[in-house]
Formats: C-alpha cells, structure tokens, sequence
C-alpha cells in the first residue's frame, strides 16, 4: 500500500495524540488507489497523528472485482523508517520486494514489512483470487534509534486468540489481552482483530496503551457512543478496560501502543525525523539509489510527487 495522493504536499509533522477521558471519534478520509480501490484513510489526521506508534491506517473492502486490476494494484515505490503491516480478513494480495521476497498473504495470516533504511515493494491481486478484498494496511515508525536498521519481511502464521464468551480477538502483532504475537517489533504496542457478538464485550486493554477502535463490520457502541464503519475511535491512556456494545455481531480492528515521542515527519511513502531524510531519500529514488529492484511486477512504478516546502 501506499500514499498515492498526487498532489505534491508537505511533510507532516506529527505531535502527540489529545489527552481525553472519553471516546473520540474521528473520520476517516476516502482515498482512492490507482486501481479504482477506495480505501477508509483513518490515520493519519490532522488531529491525531499517531496511535503508539501506529501513524497511518487504511481500511478497504469488502470490495468486489472481477479482474485482479480493479482490486489492488500499485506499482513500485519506496518506503524509510517504518514498518508495513497487512491483514486481510477476506481475499489475497501478492507482495514482492527488493529483497527479493515474493509472498502471498491471505486471510488469517499476516505480513510485516520492515524498510528500516529503505526497501520497494509492488502489492497486487493475484490471479487466482476469491473476487473479494477486505482488510488493513498499517504503519508502525520505527523508533528514532531503529530508523537506519536492515529492511525486512516476516510472514506470521499462526496468531493468537483471546475469547471470552462468543467474543473473540486475533492478535496479529504486539503484545495484549496477556498474550504475544510473533512478529518482530520495535516498541510497546498492540494490533488485534475483535469479532464481538450481539450484546456487551468488555475487553481488557493495558494502561500505558493509548488505542484506537476501527469499525470493519457492523456498527458498535463504545462509552455510550456510537462508532460505524468508516471511523475511528480513539482512546487515551489509563483504562483497564473497554466495554463495547452491539445490536449484531460486528468486526473491528484494534491498534494500541506506547505514545510514540521520536521527532516523526511524514512524506508520501517516507517516515522520517528531518527534512534532510525525507529529501535524500527521495532524491535516491529518483536516481535508482539505495533501494533496490523490485522484479515480477507487470506495471510501472508510482509517480513521486514534489517536495515543495523549503527546509524548516
Ligand atoms: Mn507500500
């Protein structure tokens, strides 16, 4: 996945999330993807940038297609300081990168992409696909002092799952809800899937997480407030627990970490602490420097935008 807004922008510069006892909801922005896939852009907003250290939240389907081109499609580009996470509750998507990796993700499992320094990557529907596509793509930054490690690419398996009654949460990455999930990260922080029945779920969380609710199915009730299918819902730190009600099982993906604090700009494709980084990794991919090749790709790679603003 990728920021695919053409219109040249500029860095933003992200403080931390708003102090708040109570649930704040925010919407997200359609943003359409070359290949006619809109997806829900939850994160981030001008008001809130950052989750722990979860800066950038997309959320698309259920869609359906009858060509693998009408799902998703997007061509090369690049990625610094950050970590991709996909998870798909229907459908498939083939990832390729400069490290050469080719992996298909489907349902139930989940990919983590790291850039570190830099790496590419292409993200298409495969041929043989289920002519549906819902998920998520996330972002984590990488912590200031993690920024120039070695890229990377993990495919997890096997996630575990809390339930409680008819409720259930599949914690794709991080740690929550006492348990672990196995991919690599590199602060405090949690990612989960809920499904929660009709009725009330209380669900434990931990203190030092801020969080936020994303409804993917269905329509819920959390603090009293109604949450739907193309908002987030925010909660800062110092709970035990949130208690969410429901007329209809529904579907939500769950974020929560530490407030991320690292100075963090975001670009296009690029997370970075200065200017400096954001200009030179652009300036390298332009001139085909430091990233790498991404090859099996049948399409052209994404259109860079302009870096107007001066340095700051
Ligand atoms: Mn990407």
């Amino acid at each position: 996945m990728s920021d695919t807004e053409e219109r040249p922008h500029a860095p933003l510069v992200c403080p931390p999330g708003p102090a708040n006892d109570e649930l704040l909801t925010l919407d997200a922005s359609i943003q359409q993807l070359g290949s006619g896939l809109s997806v829900r852009r939850a994160l981030p907003k001008r008001t809130l940038r950052t989750i722990g250290a979860w800066c950038f939240l997309d959320h698309f389907g259920p869609h359906q297609f009858s060509t693998p081109r009408e799902a998703m499609y997007v061509g090369a580009h690049p990625h610094i300081g950050l970590q991709t996470v996909t998870w798909l509750t229907e459908g498939e998507v083939l990832h390729r990168d400069s490290l050469g990796t080719v992996a298909t993700i489907e349902a139930g499992g989940l990919n983590v992409m790291t850039s570190g320094r830099g790496i590419a990557h292409t993200e298409e529907t495969p041929n043989d696909n289920a002519g549906v596509l819902h998920g998520l793509q996330l972002w984590l930054a990488l912590p200031e002092r993690r920024r120039e490690m070695d890229p990377a690419f993990e495919h997890v398996f096997e996630l575990p799952v809390w339930r409680d009654g008819a409720a259930e949460a599949t914690l794709f990455i991080g740690d929550a809800f006492g348990l672990s999930a196995g991919a690599t990260i590199h602060s405090p922080l949690m990612g989960a899937e809920l499904r929660v029945p009709a009725g009330r779920t209380t669900l434990p969380v931990t203190p030092e997480f801020e969080h936020g609710l994303l409804v993917m199915e269905g329509s819920i009730r959390v603090d009293d407030r109604p949450l739907e299918v193309g908002q987030l819902g925010y909660l800062s730190r110092g709970r035990r627990s949130v208690c969410i009600e429901a007329e209809a099982p529904a579907r939500l993906g769950m974020i929560g970490g530490e407030p991320y604090t690292d100075p963090l700009l975001m670009w296009w494709n690029f997370v970075g602490g200065s200017y400096d980084e954001i200009h030179e990794a652009r300036r390298a991919w332009l001139a085909g420097e430091r990233f790498g090749a991404v090859h099996g790709f049948d399409g052209p790679a994404l259109g860079v935008p302009d870096l107007l603003l001066s340095r700051r």
